[in-house]
């Protein structure tokens, strides 16, 4: 008898009852009209201040938006009327042939390739990709990143909850290190980074809602899978493991590997976590090598680029009447960097639409970091959750271990921190409370980024 389990086909847009049609008859439009006005709007400003052209190139350059503006208009026009998905011409980007092939392979099985009519990950990621494609073929507009106003206002908007945060941080003991203390801190840290992730502005299309105000008491009960109990004891073993070995000539330092998701606040949320384990001692700043994992072109709004993690660096640093606990907060950040204790990693793979469990065969070199150098592999946010599972109709109670399918790195635990914004669920146990309580729910609590999960899964 076969038992491998059947894998449920892709979540997509050929289902008008799904997320995934509302995002590409609704959203996704509506992202890319905002860039299309901010360009009509703001195109002075944007030439001269954001891209710093010298005066004889600005009238050449204000031309130029004109064109990318029809492109731009042409792009959405194509979502709209369910145009063909084709293969990626030009382009100079180095991630051009694995998207073709992926292409390929579409086109051989499947006669239709259009945007809803293909799986809602590699629609959504075409869609972006191509955005990028038009800037990084025009003259001036190369390194643009359509989303930075909005990504850069989003945190300005946060200032006070950032100031508070980094209050507390600054206040950590870092010589009490009982097992309670830490495990509180830890705990805290860890809320503030998954709630953390409710900044996306992706699913506000561009509207900066949030506040960063959270009531962690409150919000527990709606974390429907909830592992952080085996993330401590994890974090607490990655720590005793390291301690084990007396001879202090042996310790050698470890890696841990955060894949990033949105810029601002959110990113804020994942260096205080990763500062805070530091302070308290879990992670100890002379053994452990953080790497942090961004995009390499504007994605999904308001996911973090290196430029991002630079511009926040320098936000805080440089701009006045920010209180003196952040500034220093931020020092901290800044010398973790020029120590290399933290490291800023692009890699094409992150905007290629394949799921994670083609990651052994699309990226082998990164997949053989994650199976021999990584301890941890924390995960933020929507997207990663989506590509962990395969974007798939899985049943909520199928495991997040079965859903993750051939991404297993051998040695690093895995860990997603994510609020929920997208039609796809796994590892909800058999707890009949959680299920009578899920019945409850409004319908759209999927899309909603109000319910979180925690998964965590070591393998063995
Ligand atoms: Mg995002």
């Amino acid at each position: 008898m076969d038992s491998q389990p059947i894998i449920p086909e892709p979540l997509s847009a050929n289902d008008k009852n799904s997320f995934a049609y509302k995002t590409l008859s609704y959203r996704l439009p509506i992202i890319i009209t905002k860039v299309i006005d901010l360009l009509c709007r703001q195109r002075k400003q944007i030439i001269s201040i954001d891209l710093k052209l010298p005066p004889e190139q600005q009238p050449e350059a204000e031309e130029e938006t004109k064109q990318l503006i029809e492109e731009l208009a042409k792009l959405k026009y194509e979502l709209q009327t369910n145009k063909s998905i084709r293969p990626i011409v030009s382009s100079s980007l180095s991630d051009t042939q694995a998207w073709n092939d992926l292409l390929n392979e579409e086109y051989r099985h499947n006669d239709n390739v259009v945007y809803f009519n293909v799986s809602w990950l590699l629609s959504e990621c075409y869609f972006y990709r191509m955005m990028h494609e038009i800037f990084i073929r025009s003259k001036y507009f190369q390194n643009f990143d359509q989303f930075f106003t909005v990504k850069k206002e989003s945190f300005e908007l946060c200032l006070k909850p950032a100031e508070k945060l980094a209050k507390h941080l600054l206040m950590l003991n870092d010589q009490q290190q009982s097992s309670d203390y830490q495990e509180s801190t830890f705990t805290f840290y860890t809320m503030h980074s998954l709630w953390g992730n409710k900044f996306d502005l992706s699913l506000s299309c561009g509207e900066r809602k949030q506040t960063g105000d959270f009531d962690f008491n409150e919000l527990e009960s709606k974390i429907l899978v909830n592992d952080l109990k085996n993330f401590w004891s994890f974090m607490q073993q990655l720590l005793s493991g390291q301690n084990s070995n007396n001879n202090q000539n042996d310790k050698k330092s470890y890696r841990i590997d955060i894949i990033l998701d949105n810029a601002g606040y959110e990113l804020f949320t994942d260096f205080c976590w990763v500062e805070a384990m530091h302070t308290i001692g879990l992670l100890p700043k002379d053994q452990v090598i953080v790497h942090f994992h961004v995009k390499c072109m504007p994605w999904f709004v308001s996911d973090t680029m290196t430029s991002d993690i630079k511009w926040l660096l320098k936000y805080v640093n440089d701009t006045a009447g920010i209180s003196l606990d952040l500034k220093r907060l931020n020092e901290r950040f800044n010398e973790n960097f020029r120590h290399r204790q933290w490291l800023i990693e692009e890699h094409d793979f992150w905007t290629l639409p394949h799921d994670y469990a083609q990651m052994p065969r699309v990226a082998p070199e990164l997949y053989r970091d994650f199976c021999h150098e990584s301890r941890l592999i924390l995960f933020k946010g929507d997207l990663n959750y989506r590509k962990l599972v395969g974007d798939r109709k899985w049943n909520i109670r199928t495991s997040f271990k079965q859903a993750i399918r051939e991404f297993q790195p051998k040695s690093a635990a895995i860990c997603t921190l994510r609020t929920i914004k997208a039609d796809v669920v796994v590892g909800i146990h058999d707890d009949p409370v959680i299920i009578e309580r899920i019945k409850q729910f409004p319908s759209d609590w999927m899309e909603i980024g109000e319910y979180a999960v925690i998964n965590f899964l070591k393998i063995d």
